[in-house]
């Protein structure tokens, strides 16, 4: 499934597949499940029923670039720019959340 248009406001993300479907995701969760390697390392050990408390600026979508036609990266107010979203983790997160 590939993701034709994929916005954010202040508290999610959006995304419109391409059959049709629309999914939300809270932003806390997105940036959460951050795939850099950065983003990984920093996950290990610590429990996932309890969200990081981030920063506001950590919270802010500032762009969202297309990679591919296979994933999304997405720039956050505080410069953090190297996840690289397939549509498949979004999907997943969207069915998670
Ligand atoms: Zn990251």
């Amino acid at each position: 499934m590939r993701a034709l248009n994929v916005t954010a406001d202040e508290d999610y993300l959006f995304v419109e597949w391409d059959n049709g479907e629309k999914d939300k995701i809270l932003l806390t969760n997105v940036r959460w499940n951050c795939p850099c390697a950065y983003c990984s390392e920093a996950r290990k050990g610590v429990d996932t029923e309890h969200f990081t408390v981030y920063h506001k600026d950590e919270l802010e979508v500032v762009d969202i670039i297309p990679v591919g036609n296979y994933a999304v990266k997405i720039r956050w107010g505080d410069g953090h720019d190297l996840g690289i979203y397939t549509f498949e983790l979004l999907k997943k997160l969207a069915d998670e959340g």
